[in-house]
């Protein structure tokens, strides 16, 4: 078999978001624009696409750490299948943990975002899967804030701007998702308004809002955007009154859906994380509750200092069975049937709820 042009591959080992995986579609861009007449191949898993053939070159990412034993997995079965590949390995995981990945396949992982990919467009026509119905973006990277929960700092240290964000897009889809980890605080604010006016898409600023900088101007600007839902973050009991003070603006300027973020599982109390969850069902928005997990390579989960794994699970169990997309409803009553009118209630309930499941497991058997 002849082979005129050079082949690459770029692989997603495992899955879990409803989003292809950015990083690649832009290192699909970079070689293609480096290599005219490549074939770029996506595969989600361990699997060889058909028609790929010797890849000069397999570039594999990665997301949660606890996940990085599948991209282990995945990288020796790509070198089993390819050995004289040039292999090349990054994403969040990998920048988080990368000397576990170059004690399990000899690798170094590329630690943080990859310019020369950076510079690139995202390459739309791969999906790895996905059924694709929006632009993916960034206006900012990093975040001048350093909260002690989040790994963005090591994956991306310095807070900076993208000024020419637009081309990025795929006009066809109606809506942006933007990436940001803290747009708020962009110097951009106005000009990444303006710019969203005028293209007149939905977006969707997926990681949230940082309720601090929400001040009354900020509320005015974003309402001549179309921004639905309006997303925030509610992760530490000290930022409540930012908190409340940003949802009702947000309620003032625009009639879209709040959701929230809720953090748990850090240095929280059960009953800290029912006290935020509470005051946001009374405020009628969303929760949404996300658990903290250390940045380890297992897949055991840690409690934090403050709760234990039954309630863990059996918050879990709460958000999966009774809420629609693991969201908590404005619905007062709602609220106080499944999580009680106290912290007390609370607990206890996400105990009964424990009990409930092991004994049906075990009937199960
Ligand atoms: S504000 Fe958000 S992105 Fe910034 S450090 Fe805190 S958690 Fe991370």
């Amino acid at each position: 078999m002849t082979i005129t042009s050079p082949h690459f591959l770029l692989v997603e080992p495992i899955a879990k978001t409803p989003f292809p995986p950015l990083g690649l579609l832009k290192i699909s861009a970079m070689l293609k624009k480096e290599h005219k007449d490549c074939s770029v191949f996506a595969q989600v898993g361990n699997s060889i696409p058909p028609g790929l053939y010797r890849p000069e070159k397999i570039y594999f990412t990665s997301l949660f750490t606890w996940d990085l034993d599948s991209v282990v997995k995945s990288i020796r079965f790509y070198q089993d299948a390819f050995p004289r590949a040039e292999i090349h390995v990054g994403g969040v995981a990998a920048s988080v943990l990368p000397n576990y990945i170059k004690k399990s396949t000899g690798i170094d992982p590329h630690i943080g975002l990859l310019d020369e990919a950076e510079e690139c467009p995202p390459d739309y026509s791969l999906t790895f899967g996905r059924k694709l119905n929006a632009s993916i973006t960034f206006t900012s990277r990093g975040c001048p804030r350093n909260c002690k929960f989040c790994s963005v700092k090591i994956h991306e240290p310095t807070f900076n701007v993208c000024n020419d964000w637009e081309r990025n897009l795929n006009l066809k889809f109606s809506r942006i998702i933007f990436w940001d980890n803290n747009w708020l605080a962009s110097p951009n604010l106005k000009t990444d308004c303006e710019k969203i006016k005028l293209l007149g898409k939905i977006v969707d600023f997926n990681q949230g809002l940082d309720a601090r900088f929400y001040t009354e101007k900020v509320a005015e600007m974003l309402s001549s955007i179309n921004i639905d839902p309006i997303r925030f973050a509610f992760d530490d009991v000290g930022s409540e009154k930012a908190m409340i003070n940003a949802i009702r603006l947000a309620k003032k300027y625009s009639n879209r859906e709040i959701r929230v973020y809720v953090l748990y599982n850090f240095e929280d109390t059960p009953e800290d994380f029912y006290y935020r969850i509470d005051l946001l069902n009374k405020e009628g928005v969303l929760s949404f509750p996300m658990e903290y997990r250390k940045s380890t390579h297992s897949k055991t989960k840690f409690p934090g200092p403050h709760w234990n794994s039954s309630i863990l699970r059996a918050l879990k169990l709460s958000l999966l069975f009774y809420y629609r997309k693991g969201m908590i409803t404005e619905s007062r009553k709602s609220f106080y049937s499944i999580y009680g009118k106290s912290s007390k209630e609370f607990i206890d309930k996400l105990y009964s709820i424990y009990e409930y499941d092991k004994k049906r497991q075990n009937n199960g058997r």
